[in-house]
């Protein structure tokens, strides 16, 4: 016989909200695994003795982690979801019907915050995953990416209309001031007026009023926009996230490599292991980063940048290692004559090897070969040795399979932060916010490898069958969120 359900609302039930949140449901595992009570003694600084009583620190950061957890990046979004979703309820710690949070307030408490807190929940994270034996630490595979900042291109201003404001600001202060016998500053040599619209902005000509701290950058593949570069760390074991930091957009890998270093050292020698092998790509190679691997104890696989590849007998001279001295084709020597700094920096040195006047004077290739003082000058980086010794391990058979680990250890794992944990784009404004939202995506991305090893893959958990008045809320329930579950699923699955 054709059954029809007929829909009478029941007006008082009898509900708790545990026995609807399955034994092997992500957030509940994520509750009794992730101890967040280290944020009671290390927020109290930032709340004052008086007043109304602040955003629970523990749930902000809870909701936080929803947010990258469900790759969500808008705070209001992040409110709504949770309202809608029995276990993310639970894992707050809220029940049916308590009104969760205001989402401004997770704006104003994430400013709020120092990144310290952030870096600790990070760490706290990271320190699971080890306890869990997940990470060796002994070797790293480091890497860059750049992402979106929350402001646009063609919203930045020329550096002088800004200057121009604030003169006009003086002028005004002064004027209010009215005394007709205080001399007027001199213009400044620079004070030009804007300049021409139509010039393409660069970072030194123009900024962006609304987040002064993103640069303007592009990738082959990547349009010119406003970035943050995200440096990260991935243990080459468990693919797991050991150090992650934001950047601004324009900072070259190779200068921020010995930044990074000590960090990831530090990181891992909290629960005393050695850091000993680095993998990173061609960006990263320096003298500098090749000297602080060696100050940190690190021995690293970094390919040397194109013009260390190949040596200078292409070009006819040939290097002698005893005399540090090249010869050309015609036999005639360029002596290493003196250092000189390069780029401007203080810290980066070529040397110099010249011919001589006299030599080349009746040389067949002055013309090609010599300048137009009539001898030959060759440029080296003072490094090149270091250069040159990076570049043999790299190409031993060790350092290609070490190369291709790179590769296949560090950019799956920026896939999936951009593509699954929210940081296809910075949501905030500002270096310090934007590290945050890197520490947060990296903490959620660890929290997922460590729950899938302590609980094996997730499934889609069944609903417990439960009869009577508790199926019925059952029914409604999963109807209510199906779509939300189905789709957590998919997601949590992907890792
Ligand atoms: S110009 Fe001088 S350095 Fe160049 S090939 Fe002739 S002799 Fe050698």
């Amino acid at each position: 016989m054709q059954g029809k359900k007929i829909h009478q609302e029941s007006l008082f039930i009898q509900f708790q909200l545990s026995d609807y949140v399955p034994a092997d449901n992500f957030y509940r595992r994520l509750k009794s695994l992730l101890d967040l009570d280290f944020l009671y003694p290390t927020t109290l600084k930032y709340y004052g003795k008086e007043g109304q009583k602040s955003i629970d620190p523990v749930v902000f950061m809870k909701l936080m982690l929803v947010g990258y957890l469900e790759n969500i990046n808008s705070d209001r979004r992040i409110v709504i979801s949770s309202g809608m979703r029995m276990d993310i309820l639970y894992f707050l710690g809220y029940d049916l019907g308590q009104e969760l949070p205001w989402h401004s307030t997770l704006s104003r408490t994430r400013k709020l915050f120092g990144e310290e807190t952030f870096l600790e929940l990070f760490k706290q994270v990271l320190k699971l995953c080890i306890n869990n034996g997940m990470i060796s630490g002994k070797r790293q595979a480091v890497d860059s990416a750049l992402i979106p900042a929350n402001a646009a291109k063609q919203s930045m201003v020329e550096r002088i209309v800004m200057e121009d404001a604030s003169v006009f600001s003086r002028e005004l202060n002064d004027n209010i001031e009215d005394d007709p016998a205080k001399p007027k500053e001199p213009k400044s040599d620079n004070d030009e007026g804007p300049k021409n619209k139509d010039v393409a902005p660069t970072n030194q000509t123009h900024f962006s009023p609304s987040d002064p701290d993103a640069r303007l950058t592009t990738k082959p593949g990547k349009p010119m926009r406003l970035y943050y570069r995200s440096q990260m760390s991935v243990d080459t074991a468990s693919h797991c996230i050991t150090y992650i930091q934001a950047f601004k957009g324009n900072e070259a890998d190779n200068s921020s490599l010995p930044v990074i270093l000590p960090q990831i050292a530090g990181n891992m020698a909290d629960h005393a292991i050695q850091v000993e092998e680095i993998l990173a790509d061609t960006g990263y190679s320096s003298g500098k980063a090749i000297r602080a691997l060696t100050a940190n104890g690190m021995k690293g696989y970094i390919p040397a940048p194109g013009t260390y590849k190949s040596s200078r007998e292409g070009e006819g001279f040939i290097y002698d290692d005893n005399y540090d001295r090249y010869t050309c084709i015609m036999g005639v020597h360029l002596p290493f004559k003196r250092i000189e700094s390069a780029y401007n920096e203080p810290t980066v040195f070529k040397k110099i090897y010249e011919s001589s006047i006299s030599d080349c004077k009746n040389c067949p290739f002055k013309d090609i070969c010599a300048n137009k003082k009539g001898f030959k000058k060759l440029v080296d980086s003072a490094d090149k040795p270091l250069y040159e010794y990076m570049q043999r391990r790299v190409e031993s058979p060790r350092g290609k399979q070490m190369m291709s680990l790179r590769s296949s250890t560090v950019e799956p794992v920026f896939g999936s932060l951009i593509n699954y944990t929210s940081l296809d784009r910075i949501n905030t404004k500002g270096l310090k916010q934007a590290n945050k939202c890197m520490l947060m995506a990296a903490a959620a991305y660890n929290i997922k490898k460590l729950l899938k090893c302590k609980f094996g893959p997730l499934i889609a958990a069944p609903i417990p069958a439960i009869g009577g008045l508790k199926g019925l809320f059952n029914q409604l329930f999963m109807q209510f969120i199906g779509y939300k579950h189905q789709h957590a699923v998919n997601f949590l699955t992907s890792f």
